[in-house]
């Protein structure tokens, strides 16, 4: 594998005059901003950025990689905890230059560019009325969270992202493009919802949206020490409630404003909740969580992408973070007690675990009809280590691998791609499960020489002998 230092410098020139978008070198003043990604743990050097602009710049960039042996990253929001967006050395292809949203509502669907935020989708879908399910952040990347899989406020009541695509058009290894549906490249389109970027560039996804433009939500929280029986009671709870109810459950601090001063730097255990029906059934719903006495409630109704915003302002781009995730069927005694034992220890205000439900229409996909392995499982638990000063890095590891091993015997034995970092071979394997074999055919299919590998890689046949 080639280093772009040493390629000869006409061939860069060339390269060049094919594109639209620009490219960064170390040698460019914007070099340092421009190899930033979210994660401000993550200091890679790339050899060259593409700035790409439009279809053609992926396909030139795409071409230039495998002509030149270069190590390719795809980047499209830059949110991968472990900085999958970036490497050192080699060549970045840079999506967030593809950006436009047409809302089609004849059939509320969304055409979304590879390059795009949530935070952008939802902006352009509130005005109809309509929403796609994503995550819980307004800053994170179409690109990498569909890819991946798509958790978040409204997976219970329309599913994960992945079960929202319709169309993704792509570039492939071999510089090809092709638009991949249910009946169009039919195993592309099954690898892409949830096999994340290992099977060629997305720069275009065509989403279903659905009726929702406000929401009832915003946080519940009580002590720590309620931690046990609040998860408890959660876990029935939430396992029984019908599909427009959504909450996830955290062990978190509360770091300061917005909230009241008497809750400041305190553990709590809280639920994050989003309800998407009317109000009047609403209050007899939450009468059992309300019943529970939460020490703070700050629950009411908001515009949907107000609820995709609200934690926005507590965490900024550039802090440190270090991921650790798995998947659980059960919230028993001793997971309990690990929950309760750990969350009375996070170490920094920003700290926190959170339970994602895997309940409602996300669980009546099959583990078979996309990648995503777990639909069983009833969360996609994840534990971060969060804070801006990176002195505190070590603290934070230490804390969220500690907290991470003390839970994984109770796990599914897998966890969801988009909350891990680099964790390894096996790790990958353990959470596509009994998908992994035939992600491994598909790969060697459209991907033989592993062009696209910095990711939660899956290897083609042939490197595995
Ligand atoms: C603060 C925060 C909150 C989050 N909340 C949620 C949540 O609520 N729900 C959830 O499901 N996830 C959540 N995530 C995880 C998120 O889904 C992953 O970090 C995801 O990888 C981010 O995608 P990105 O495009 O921003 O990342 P990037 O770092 O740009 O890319 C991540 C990976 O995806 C690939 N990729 C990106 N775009 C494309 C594309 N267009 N074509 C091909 N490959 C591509 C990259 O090559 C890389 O391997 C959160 C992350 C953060 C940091």
């Amino acid at each position: 594998m080639k280093t772009i230092k040493e390629l000869d410098p006409t061939s860069i020139e060339t390269f060049q005059s094919k594109l639209r978008g620009k490219i960064v070198i170390p040698e460019d003043a914007n070099y340092n901003e421009t190899r930033k990604v979210y994660n401000g743990m993550i200091d890679k050097h790339p050899g060259m950025f593409v700035m790409c602009v439009d279809v053609a710049d992926v396909i030139a960039a795409v071409n230039f990689g495998r002509e030149n042996d270069l190590l390719i990253a795809v980047r499209g929001g830059g949110h991968n905890g472990g900085g999958l967006g970036l490497c050192d050395k080699g060549l970045v292809i840079d999506l967030s230059g593809i950006k436009f949203i047409r809302v089609d509502t004849s059939n509320n669907t969304v055409r979304v560019g590879g390059g795009n935020l949530w935070g952008e989708v939802d902006h352009a879908t509130h005005p109809f009325g309509l929403a796609v399910p994503a995550g819980i952040i307004s800053t994170t990347g179409v690109g990498g969270l569909t890819l991946g899989g798509g958790v978040g406020h409204l997976s219970r009541k329309y599913g994960l992202t992945i079960d929202n695509l319709l169309e993704a058009d792509m570039v492939l290894a071999d510089g090809s493009f092709v638009t991949v549906k249910e009946y169009k490249h039919k195993d592309l389109f099954w690898a892409i919802r949830g096999g994340g970027g290992n099977f060629g560039i997305v720069t275009s996804f065509k989403f279903q949206a659905h009726p929702v433009s406000t929401v009832i939500g915003g946080p519940t929280l009580w002590p720590i020490d309620k931690t046990e029986e609040m998860m408890e009671w959660y876990h029935d709870f939430i396992n029984n409630a019908p599909d427009d109810l959504n909450g996830f459950i955290a062990t978190m601090i509360i770091p300061g404003a917005p909230f009241p001063e008497h809750l400041h730097n305190k553990q709590f255990c809280g639920i994050v909740w989003c309800y998407t029906g009317d109000s009047e059934t609403f209050e007899e719903l939450f009468e059992p969580v309300r019943a529970k006495k939460p020490l703070f409630e700050h629950v009411g109704e908001m515009p949907y992408p107000a609820i995709q915003t609200l934690f926005d302002g507590l965490m900024p781009p550039g802090m440190q973070w270090y991921w650790r995730a798995d998947f659980f069927n059960e919230l028993g005694e001793e997971v309990r007690a690990q929950h309760l034992k750990f969350g009375s220890k996070i170490p920094t205000p920003l700290s926190q675990m959170h339970l994602y439900p895997i309940s409602g229409a996300a669980s009546r996909v099959g583990n078979e009809d996309t990648p995503w392995a777990y639909r069983d499982a009833k969360y996609a638990g994840v534990i971060v280590g969060v804070d801006p000063n990176p002195e505190n890095a070590s603290k934070i590891t230490d804390w969220c691998k500690a907290y991470w091993e003390a839970l994984h015997p109770y796990s599914s034995g897998g966890a969801y791609s988009n909350f891990m970092m680099d964790e390894g071979q096996d790790r990958v394997k353990a959470s596509y499960k009994h998908n992994y074999n035939r992600l491994v055919e598909i790969k060697q299919k459209y991907d033989p020489n592993n062009l696209f590998k910095v990711n939660q890689n899956i290897k083609p046949v042939s490197q595995y002998a």
